[in-house]
């Protein structure tokens, strides 16, 4: 399957003259292989034939390909790990590790066999594959603006303004009252320029209660 170029990870069913079979069956001649993709919503936390160890959790890993779709899952409150730096081996390793989907738009990479879940991203601008990966997966109720620091994927910690006052700029400190700070790089956000943004990335994805609520 994969000296066509089909990654593994993109495989949803494989039937052998109509009975489904795991990776492991040893085609035989005469075989007839049917080859399906996966469907959205693509269950990635429940076991199945082709897959029969589950994510725990979402989490996500992104090759250096797509570090822009990272930044905007982890805006959209999603634990995405991103290693630009890294070689095939090592973010194929991580991804076994620590029990991530590997976002990715390599195909030798998906390709690994210690790739589990991995995802070939089909789109190409970052906003067009962050509504792919959220389709995929079916995901969109579980989206949690401002939560995580977008510069190292820390869960974000709400601040009481007084703490932070000296670090404002003027107009950010008259016009806003609710902050978060990373416990890890100490960055400060406020809920202003970041869910506009995200508003207009997923206007049609993201529920609006979860906009007004932050
Ligand atoms: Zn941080």
């Amino acid at each position: 399957m994969e000296s066509f170029g089909l990654p593994h990870t993109e495989v949803g069913t494989l039937l052998v003259d109509g009975t489904a079979v795991d990776f492991t069956y040893l085609v035989q001649g005469g075989d007839r292989i049917d080859i399906r993709p996966i469907e959205p919503p693509w269950q990635v936390r429940i076991a199945s034939l082709l897959r029969p160890r589950p994510l725990a959790e979402l989490r996500f890993l992104v090759d250096a390909n797509v570090a822009k779709l990272g930044r905007l899952l982890r805006m959209a409150g999603f634990d995405t790990a991103s290693y630009p730096n890294w070689s095939d081996a090592r973010l194929a390793a991580c991804a076994a590790g620590e029990q991530r989907l590997l976002l990715s738009k390599d195909r030798g990479l998906l390709m690994r066999k210690e790739v589990e879940f991995g995802r070939y991203v089909r789109a190409t601008m970052p906003a067009e594959q962050l509504r792919e990966i959220i389709n995929l997966l079916g995901i969109a109720e579980e989206m949690d603006p401002l939560s995580r620091c977008l510069e190292c994927n820390s869960p974000l910690q709400r601040v009481a303004k007084e703490e932070i006052n000296h670090l404002l700029e003027p107009l950010t400190r008259t016009y806003y009252e609710e902050f978060s700070r990373c416990p890890a790089c100490h960055k400060i956000y406020w809920p202003g320029s970041h869910v506009d943004k995200m508003r207009v990335l997923l206007a049609d994805l993201l529920p609006e209660r979860e906009v007004r609520r932050r």
